[in-house]
């Protein structure tokens, strides 16, 4: 069995040992109205007009298969409610008018990004159902269709190697969930319909720097189209994760590419462990029998425990309910990822399938209140011997069983491999139990929409357009920029922007810089940097450029114009202008507090002479007028002198 070098740090040579393999799905928002109606695509903050109530009723009949991620959200009879706004949600969305044809300008920019990764498109386009049975779509199912695919020479080259392409797919994004309990969950209708492209890769990558690496440029090249969505929440990965031995994890929202490299190490510890937990297990003699063990009301046990947990639990009329775990002692306790146990494990099922809080085990006690006289108590309940463990959970007897079956169904696997599933991206780059990875019985097609064939939307293809590394090679060689402020320049949507106020006669970089940098500062500080507007920019370069503005004020103004102090650079700068006698008569001042000093120290003083007079006027003239103000002021005191 493989196992990590001490400390968990593993090399690159270890990941190619480890037979790591990683696929990503890239979800991004298209910059079109809706994929099957005429609304437009903008998300609100705003309470719903309205809400409409909802009972899924799925049909397996037509999909001849029961698939086990539907089975198991059925297992939670649900209440649904949808919020409609009036100005972007239509009879479509709620599913009470079958949807309009397919969005043929979304198709046209899918077909685009399709070209620039040189995949081949598809000659007819049919749209497909695909079974969603969480809510998130008010008809049961979203609505897919696959556009291109990948082909030899569509891949991006990283530092690790080629990735392949696999697929590209137009699809509908989902309902926002606003709320989700057991029995209700809510959405809003304003994000279901928006068009995204799903585009995945072939399992290629192989380290997890990598994965970071081709989200980047596929992320890049999706945004040279300038016909996708920007900001939070319009482009989302999912990562596939998978080692030798272990088994392919569908790991859902991560929005921070920063974020990827290390959920995926995490991913790797935590099969490594799972798969060192079953080795174990095997060792120990445990079979899967064993799991037989009933379930056992224990509050009597507990009832005059001081633990909180169990005071509140009581008080709610819940009860204590506890499962021996035959030969797991230790196991549950065992730490999978950074933080997380075994035990979480088990107690994210119990939630998801339960909608229980979570769990105790017998690993984490005495704990909680719970000390070790109640403890003894329990493991007497349940007959625990030597080398067992046992788990408790508390709530009403329905819940409390399903939260059960599903530890058992977790701990069976435990006895056998790593089980697929669906996780969350949890943000110290950990990941927790979703649902189980859905079957293939997932899709059927749409009959309420025509194939579309794709030759007459390829015509209207002119040119492509330029990939990021061509965009950022001009402004690297147009402007003499270095090639980091040139990405960033991409990056943060600003190559347009600063074309424009480039023509002014003010140092490219600092225009740049004024763009990336002081923008990043002033968010830092949480100014309102949303209220900046182009016309500002195009403004303050062009003061700039007429030397009627320095530089050092730029921050400043900017911040101010946020603020909503002022409406324009200009007005900044007539309140804040200094005239030339002012500037003299400020230098004088400081020659005269300083002369002992300057008469010693004579030429050399000028820095230290700068320095003061920058402290009382930066930002409010120019630099170079107050340099050459000084040298001649100082000239003309050591003479007189
Ligand atoms: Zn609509």
């Amino acid at each position: 069995m493989y196992s990590p070098p001490a400390g968990g740090e593993l090399t690159d040579l270890d990941y190619k040992d480890l037979g790591l393999k990683v696929g990503l799905e890239i979800h991004q928002r298209l910059n079109s109205h809706k994929l099957f109606c005429e609304c437009p695509s903008i998300m609100r903050e705003d309470e719903p007009d309205s809400w409409i109530k909802r009972k899924l009723g799925i049909s397996y009949s037509e999909l001849g298969a029961v698939d086990p991620a539907a089975k198991f959200e059925s297992l939670r009879r649900r209440m649904f409610l949808y919020g409609v706004y009036y100005d972007n949600t239509c009879e479509v969305e709620a599913d009470e008018s079958p949807p309009y044809p397919l969005n043929e300008d979304a198709l046209e920019i899918a077909l685009t990004i399709a070209l620039m990764l040189k995949m081949k498109p598809i000659d007819e386009i049919h749209v497909m159902r695909k079974i969603v049975v969480d809510g998130s779509n008010t008809t049961g199912f979203q609505r897919t269709a696959l556009v291109a695919i990948g082909g030899k020479e569509s891949c991006i080259e990283t530092n690790w190697g080629f990735v392949r392409m696999a697929t590209l797919c137009l699809e509908e994004e989902s309902a926002y969930i606003v709320e989700s309990r057991p029995e209700i969950a809510k959405y809003r209708l304003d994000r279901l319909g928006i068009p995204l492209v799903e585009l995945a890769t072939k399992p290629d990558i192989w380290h997890p720097d990598q994965a970071k690496e081709a989200a980047l440029k596929l992320g890049r090249m999706l945004r040279a189209t300038g016909r996708v969505q920007r900001g939070l929440g319009t482009i989302r990965q999912d990562i596939n994760v998978s080692i030798r031995d272990g088994a392919r994890q569908e790991i859902k929202g991560v929005q921070d590419l920063d974020l990827i490299p290390e959920i995926v190490r995490r991913e790797v510890q935590r099969q490594i462990t799972l798969i060192k937990i079953k080795d174990s297990l095997i060792s120990r003699g445990i079979k899967e029998e064993y799991l037989r063990t009933p379930i056992v009301d224990v509050t009597n046990a507990l009832a005059d425990s001081k633990s909180h947990l169990v005071r509140k639990a009581l008080a709610r009329g819940d009860k204590v309910y506890g499962m021996r775990v035959v030969g797991f002692s230790g196991i549950l306790g065992s730490e999978i990822q950074l933080g997380r146990r075994f035990g979480t494990e088990l107690s994210d099922y119990a939630k998801v399938f339960g909608g229980v809080k979570g769990i105790l085990h017998g690993d984490e006690l005495p704990n909680y209140g719970i000390d070790e006289d109640h403890v003894r108590r329990v493991r007497s309940e349940l007959s625990c011997e030597e080398g067992d463990s046992f788990i408790l959970v508390m709530g009403k007897r329905k819940p409390v069983e399903l939260a059960f079956g599903s530890i058992r169904e977790r701990l069976k696997y435990a006895l056998k491999r790593v089980p697929n599933e669906t996780r969350r991206a949890l943000l110290d780059g950990n990941t927790s139990f979703m649902r189980p990875i859905p079957g293939s019985a997932r899709m059927y097609p749409e009959t309420d929409v025509l194939p579309v064939k794709t030759v007459p939307i390829l015509r209207r293809i002119k040119y492509l357009p330029p990939a990021p590394e061509q965009i950022v090679e001009k402004l690297v060689e147009r402007y003499n920029l270095t090639e980091d402020l040139a990405w960033e320049l991409f990056d943060e949507d600003k190559v347009a922007l600063f074309e424009r106020i480039s023509k002014y006669n003010v140092p490219t970089r600092f225009l740049a810089s004024m763009l990336i940098s002081v923008i990043r500062s002033l968010k830092r500080d949480e100014e309102p940097i949303e209220k900046l507007k182009e016309d500002n920019f195009i403004e303050i370069a062009k003061l700039l450029g007429e030397g009627r503005l320095a530089k050092e004020a730029v921050p400043e103004v900017l911040r101010a114009i946020a603020k909503g102090e002022y409406t324009s650079a200009e007005y900044y700068v007539k309140d804040h202008q200094i005239s030339m006698e002012k500037l003299d008569s400020i230098i004088k001042e400081i020659l005269i507090r300083k002369s002992e000093i300057i008469r010693e120290r004579g030429e050399r003083s000028f820095g230290m002479i700068m320095g003061e007079v920058m402290k009382e006027v930066r930002g409010k003239i120019d630099g170079a007028i107050v340099s050459r103000r000084v040298k001649r002021k100082l000239e003309e005191f050591l003479q007189a002198s």
